[in-house]
């Protein structure tokens, strides 16, 4: 069996005292085994990347860059032997892996801009003869910790950022689909990263509580499920690291009366069921507004009888398998819960029958919710979108602004007033005009409010420079040594 190895010190690494299984989600077989490191595992990575720290601060502004023109060149150029590997063990869709690391990639082109991105800050003449200017350092080596969903993407969200700050970096990837971030290093390396610089070591909680406490490791980027979030946020930032945590979330999409109703049905199922569902930016609650239900819930209705779901090597595929058979049937509890709690099963995903032994289920589309039901609560992170149906604009922002996590969120509509006063009253992090997906592009940055990200700078963009570096700012002057005095009061600015 294929065994993922760590990659430390620009070697591969295969030997470890604990596996974890690598499924094929499409097929349900164990085709992998990836290497879990222990904490001695993990303290070589964090030795590797302290001692790479000194020669890559050192290295030009101008060589960074071409690592990074030359990383996305390669990386384009093997884009489907990427995208294959995702598909191999995440499940999503051929054409939806290829858009997550094009999606990535906007990170790659941000760090080539990074001699812009990494300007300080100059004053003239601050008190008689004196200057001050500002310059941003790298914070160390920094631990980066990725989830399951975005195996490609969220990797790229934060080392391209971290490493063109200077910075050296250990990536901890999810354990589920790990391939892509040994895929990532390696074309890192070949474009030039110094050994050292990016580490990726595998593993599960062990390997992460080291990486919390180790006084090496100077900041913690984290993308994952809001209670490890929260945990990570809280015991990182007692060992006095910076800590950015984004969690989860429940994206509204509002549609309002005025909307047109067939274009909202469309966005509404791409981005529902799209990658089944598992992404942060999932639609899972639609909104509507006024008495728009009946016809909205009709017209998604239809749509999705029309959905081919199946491997995602299969082009005909749009929707490929859940993660894990125990992700499978906790989405199945939720759809099951829902009738007995109050709500209407418009489509129940369970009834669909697949002829294979991969992670399948079909997509769920539930009326009627209400707050409180768990359907609506928790974030389910697979194929089923509520309705909740309201009666104004002001109950609708109540809604999305009542809820404990505040991501992404969308609103359909014509009117330019109204929609310019969601974007005022909404809280989230993240808002869409007729754009229910609304991931902002590499040049900004991302980031929910509430219980979706814990910490203060958003990730990736220009936050990111902010995160990744430590200011710095110095005072200088040039006296003639013959004017010089002693003074012991406190220097005053004159
Ligand atoms: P997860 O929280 O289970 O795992 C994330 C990472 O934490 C993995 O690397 C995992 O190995 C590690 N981990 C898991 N349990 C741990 C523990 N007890 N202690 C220390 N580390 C632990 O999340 P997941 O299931 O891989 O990903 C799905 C979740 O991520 C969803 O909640 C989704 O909303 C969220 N997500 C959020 C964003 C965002 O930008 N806000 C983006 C993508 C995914």
């Amino acid at each position: 069996m294929e065994r993922i190895p760590h990659f430390i010190n620009g070697a591969l690494i295969s030997d470890a005292e604990r596996y974890g299984p690598v499924f094929n989600p499409a097929t349900g077989e164990q085709e992998k085994e990836v290497a879990l490191a222990s904490a001695d595992r993990v303290e070589e990575a964090i030795r590797a990347a302290r001692a790479a720290l000194p020669g890559w601060r050192a290295t030009s502004l101008a060589k960074r860059t071409n690592i990074f023109f030359k990383v996305r060149e390669l990386m384009m150029q093997r884009r489907p032997e990427l995208a294959a590997l995702l598909t191999s063990e995440h499940g999503k869709v051929l054409s939806d892996a290829e858009g997550e690391i094009t999606r990535g990639l906007e990170n790659i082109e941000f760090a080539t801009g990074l001699s812009h991105a990494l300007k300080g800050e100059r004053s003239e003449q601050v008190a008689g003869g004196v200057d001050v200017h500002s310059v941003r350092q790298p914070v160390g080596v920094v631990a980066c910790i990725t989830p399951f969903n975005f195996p490609a993407m969220v990797p790229l969200w934060m080392i391209g950022s971290a490493l063109a700050c200077g910075n050296t970096v250990l990536l901890k990837p999810s354990e589920k689909d790990p391939s892509a971030a040994i895929f990532i290093a390696q074309v890192f390396a070949e474009a030039g990263l110094p050994a050292g610089v990016l580490n990726v070591v595998h593993g599960d909680k062990e390997a992460v509580d080291v990486l919390l406490e180790h006084p090496d490791v100077k900041a913690i980027s984290f993308v994952g499920s809001t209670p490890i979030a929260q945990s990570i946020y809280k015991r990182a930032a007692d060992h006095g690291k910076r800590v950015q945590a984004l969690g989860g979330a429940k994206n509204h999409m509002v549609v309002l009366p005025d909307a047109d109703l067939d274009m909202a049905a469309d966005a509404a199922v791409s981005a529902a069921y799209g990658s089944a569902g598992e992404r942060c930016m999932a639609v899972s609650v639609l909104v509507a507004v006024g008495n728009i239900a009946d016809e909205l819930v009709e017209a998604i209705t239809t749509r999705m009888g029309t959905l081919k779901i199946g491997p995602g090597t299969d082009p005909a595929s749009q929707m490929g398998p859940l993660i894990t058979a125990g992700h499978r049937d906790k989405v199945a509890s939720y759809v099951a819960g829902a009738a007995e709690e109050g709500a209407t099963v418009v489509v129940d995903g369970r009834d669909q029958q697949f002829d294979s032994n991969g992670f399948f289920i079909g997509v769920s589309l539930v009326d009627h919710v209400k707050p409180g039901m768990k359907v609506y609560d928790d974030e389910i992170f697979g194929p089923v979108l509520s309705v909740v149906r309201v009666e104004t604009y002001a109950d609708a922002v109540k809604l999305v602004n009542d809820n404990e996590f505040g991501n992404g969120v969308a609103i359909f509509t014509r009117d330019g007033g109204a929609a310019r006063q969601f974007e005022f009253d909404v809280e989230a992090g993240m808002v869409g005009v007729n754009v229910p997906i609304p991931v902002p592009v590499g040049t900004f940055s991302f980031g929910g409010w509430k219980n979706s990200l814990f910490g203060d700078t958003h990730m990736y963009g220009p936050e990111s420079i902010r995160f990744y570096t430590r200011g710095k700012v110095v005072t200088t002057r040039w006296p003639d040594p013959s004017t010089s005095v002693i003074d012991l009061g406190f220097p005053q600015v004159d």
